[in-house]
């Protein structure tokens, strides 16, 4: 089939706009008639400093990312930034305890060392708020990093759960419980609070930003990490309440293979050398994950996949030039009026098809339900695929259907796939 016959709905590797992939294959072949393919040229090179710098502008304008805020490409996927926001953001809370001491103990090294090791021992908190797939694996990731740093069972958990979702939703995810009922570490104690904006696998989306990770004022300096890698340019986000924001490309922004990481300049200049760190008996960042080090050399630290950057350059500029003045707000209303479409035709057939999320914190972006038993939801699957709707199985570890949203996907498309669903319900009811 064409591209045009196939509508596709997958979770990432996700769509993308053919305009985009029509001009990338051209870049891949022979760059601006340059001679070369984008796949070709040095990471090192004029052209690729030109691409990077490029996509950053692009993306600043989109998201009005403010001054104090740098903009980091990465390797390692969403996945690799679970780690970085552990190393980094503790060494940053480790720094901030070596300056304290130094303030209250003077210029005594020894004595400096011995107080944030114990510090570390007793107070080091991460928060994560644990609403789905996505940062539960994340907040795992930080409990297996931090064990040897327990000292051999010594120091408590230092991974706070500040909530479970699963325990306010019969073990499954699809809630995020009220805050109220949060249990989060004082600012001074936390590294950082976590959360997954939009959980891909489980159709959890935040509403609106947490009330409670408001810093109330510049005392209270609550450092906020949220993974966007599934709904990132999908709405405006004020970035100035973020310490750190990142996502992999590979849904709404590109392909995959690159991921972009927004932190606050403060926090870059707070991650301290590898020498002091071992010294309290922390490591040190990798450099491949180290914010500071890629910072520091523009995200050119080793070979950087060029072409992927390009490709999300070429995204985030055809969002501005399709939503104008209206930028990222532009495209929320899209993938809104897309989203209500799909949810109204669900909420009309309840004896057809059982939405997972609560109603308050459906995802825009992955829209997960039941459609009965494994026998009709393979029988609506494989009715979609005749159809060449395509990339609707729900993820392997909860199954089910879950129909991605992502910018790429068209009205047209998505118009497609909300005839087959209400004739499928006609069928069935
Ligand atoms: N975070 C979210 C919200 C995701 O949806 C995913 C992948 O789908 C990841 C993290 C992991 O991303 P990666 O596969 O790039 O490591």
């Amino acid at each position: 089939p064409s591209r045009e016959e196939v509508a596709y709905f997958g979770a990432g590797p996700a769509p993308l706009p053919t305009p985009v992939l029509e001009e990338g294959a051209r870049a891949f072949v022979n760059f601006e008639d340059s001679g070369l393919s984008l796949a070709e040229i040095s990471h090192r090179s004029p052209t690729a400093n030109k691409i990077l710098a490029n996509t950053k502008t692009a993306l600043v304008s989109l998201l009005d990312i403010p001054d104090n805020y740098e903009i980091l490409f990465m390797h390692g996927g969403g996945s690799g930034e679970f780690s970085a926001v552990v190393y980094n953001m503790v060494a940053v809370w480790v720094e901030k305890r070596r300056r304290l001491a130094e303030n209250e103990l003077g210029s005594d090294e020894e004595k400096i060392l011995e107080r944030v090791r114990s510090d570390i021992r007793e107070s080091l908190r991460l928060d994560y708020i644990v609403t789905g797939s996505w940062s539960l694996k994340a907040s795992q990731e930080a409990a297996t990093l931090l064990e040897p740093l327990k000292n051999g069972g010594k120091a408590k958990n230092f991974v706070n759960i500040v909530t479970d979702a699963r325990e306010w939703n019969e073990g499954k995810f699809g809630k995020i419980p009220h805050e109220d009922m949060w249990k989060m570490t004082s600012p001074e104690g936390s590294a950082f609070a976590y959360y997954c904006d939009n959980e891909t696998v489980d159709g959890v989306e935040f509403p609106s930003f947490p009330k409670c990770l408001v810093s109330k004022d510049d005392e209270d300096d609550r450092l906020v990490v949220a993974d966007m890698s599934s709904n990132f340019l999908s709405r405006r986000v004020d970035v100035s309440k973020y310490a750190v924001i990142y996502g992999g490309a590979q849904k709404n922004i590109g392909i995959t293979d690159v991921t972009l990481v927004i932190v606050r300049k403060d926090i870059l200049a707070t991650i301290p050398s590898p020498s002091f760190l071992h010294a309290v008996g922390v490591w040190s960042p990798p450099a491949i994950l180290n914010w500071s080090v890629i910072a520091k050399n523009n995200s050119l630290y080793n070979t950087m996949p060029i072409f992927s950057i390009w490709i999300a350059g070429q995204v985030m500029r055809s969002l501005l030039s399709t939503h104008g003045d209206a930028k990222v707000s532009g495209q929320e209303a899209v993938a809104n009026a897309k989203a209500k479409i799909i949810y109204r035709i669900l909420d009309e057939n309840p004896s057809v098809y059982q939405i997972v999320p609560h109603k308050d914190v459906r995802s825009r972006m992955n829209i997960c339900f039941r459609a009965g038993d494994a026998a009709t939801e393979k029988g609506f699957l494989e009715g979609a695929e005749s159809r060449m709707l395509q990339g609707l199985k729900g993820h392997r570890s909860v199954g089910g259907i879950r129909i991605s949203n992502y910018n790429a996907v068209s009205m047209a498309n998505l118009q497609k796939l909300a005839e087959y669903l209400k004739d499928f319900a006609q069928r069935k009811r």
